[in-house]
Order: structure tokens, then C-alpha cells, then sequence
């Protein structure tokens, strides 16, 4: 994320804790700096979080789950009505393709991180609306601080354009290797799971992605 996006966000946090303050011009000592969150305490600040009206409406926050070491990060959109109940991403019916997609480039579910953009179920499963997303994903990206994927996987369009900043449609998304904030991880999109629960004529196209996705991988 660029200075000027992060600042936005931020802002529109009343942010004080993820960015290390200046010390003063001269004079006293520097206030106490914050320190950047660590897994548990980013845990902790999520599962507390009440940033968005979403924390009147979830059973509990959805961190993410998986190995804090992997190599591969995959982002969805938003916990559905299992994952809030279960506190854990992508266990229902798109989950159980989620990992099926993974198997298939010969990842198992355990050796990957698994993450949504948003850490709350938005009622009904409507889309996150842009609000819920300028506060939510500063977690996501201390997330991807702390664990330096090699490679990140957007499934679906919302994770796409929310992680890409942009409108583009998902299928202009496709078969490019996107470069994502200061670390430049490579992302790769691809379908959401629900999506082709939906539509399996294109799990085919799917499939495309992520041997894509594991070439890229190879090559880094
Ligand atoms: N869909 C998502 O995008 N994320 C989940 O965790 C479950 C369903």
C-alpha cells in the first residue's frame, strides 16, 4: 500500500498504534513507541475489534488460520454463516472446494495461511461495503507483514479488487502476476470457490490459475 493510502487509512481508523511515532522536533524525551502488533496481539485487537457496525451482528471474529511460516497466502472475501459460527475461514461447502483447489497444486490446507479481507460476516452475505473494508484490512496487511508469503492467491473478485485498489472486472485479473504493497509478493487471482460451486463449467479456467499460480511460486 502506497504512504498516501496507508495515511488515509489511518486517518479514517483514529489510528495511533501501527506506525512507529517520530520523536519531537527537540526538547523531552520521545513518547513511548507502540510496537507493532505480534500474532497474539493482533489477535487479541481483532477479536476486540468494534471498528465497524459488523462487530454488532458477528458471533466472533474470523482471523485467518494456518501455518504462520507458509509460503502461500490465500485471501477471500468475507466469513459466511459457518465461518462465523466456527471462528475459522472457509470451512463451509466453498471451503471444502477451497481445499480441493489447493490439493490439486499439491498444498494442503494446513501448510498454507488462509485469510478473508474482512474478519466479520456481513449479515446476509452481502458485500463488504467499503466502509468495513478501509477498517478491516489494516489487519490483513500487519498479517502479511508478519508472515511474508511468497505468494498470494485473491479468490474471487472482491478480495482481488479490494487487495489491487482497482475496479477492473475479475477476468482482466486473471493470468497476470499482480504485485502486492512494499513487499511486492507476487498475487495471482483467480475464481471464488462459491463462485464455481456455482458455475463448474469454469473450475476448468480455475485450474488454469493455479498451475499459473505454482509456476509463479516455482520461479521466486
Ligand atoms: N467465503 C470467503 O470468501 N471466505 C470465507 O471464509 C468463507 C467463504
Amino acid at each position: 500500500m502506497n504512504r498516501a493510502r496507508r495515511a488515509e487509512y489511518l486517518a479514517a481508523l483514529g489510528l495511533d498504534a501501527w506506525v512507529p511515532r517520530r520523536a519531537p522536533a527537540s526538547g523531552s524525551s520521545p513518547p513511548a513507541q507502540e510496537p507493532e502488533p505480534d500474532w497474539e496481539a493482533l489477535r487479541a485487537r481483532v477479536a476486540a475489534c468494534t471498528r465497524c457496525g459488523l462487530s454488532g451482528t458477528r458471533t466472533q471474529t474470523v482471523f485467518g488460520v494456518g501455518d504462520r511460516h507458509a509460503e502461500w497466502l490465500i485471501v477471500g472475501e468475507a466469513p459466511g454463516a459457518e465461518e462465523d459460527a466456527r471462528g475459522e475461514p472457509f470451512v463451509g461447502r466453498a471451503g471444502q472446494l477451497l481445499n480441493a483447489m489447493l490439493r490439486a497444486i499439491g498444498l494442503r490446507r494446513e501448510a498454507v495461511y488462509i485469510a478473508n479481507v474482512l474478519k466479520c460476516r456481513p449479515p446476509a452475505n452481502r458485500d463488504p461495503a467499503a466502509d468495513e473494508v478501509a477498517q478491516c484490512l489494516p489487519y490483513l496487511e500487519r498479517q502479511i507483514e508478519l508472515l511474508r508469503p511468497k505468494i498470494m492467491l485473491a479468490v474471487g473478485r472482491i478480495a482481488a479488487q479490494n487487495l489491487l485498489r482497482t475496479q477492473a472486472p475479475l477476468a482482466r485479473l486473471r493470468h497476470q502476476v499482480h504485485s502486492f504493497g512494499a513487499g511486492r509478493v507476487p498475487l495471482i487471482v483467480t475464481y471464488h470457490p462459491a463462485y464455481l460451486l456455482r458455475t463448474p463449467a469454469d473450475k476448468r479456467k480455475a485450474w488454469e490459475d493455479l498451475q499459473f499460480a505454482r509456476e509463479v511460486h516455482a520461479r521466486g
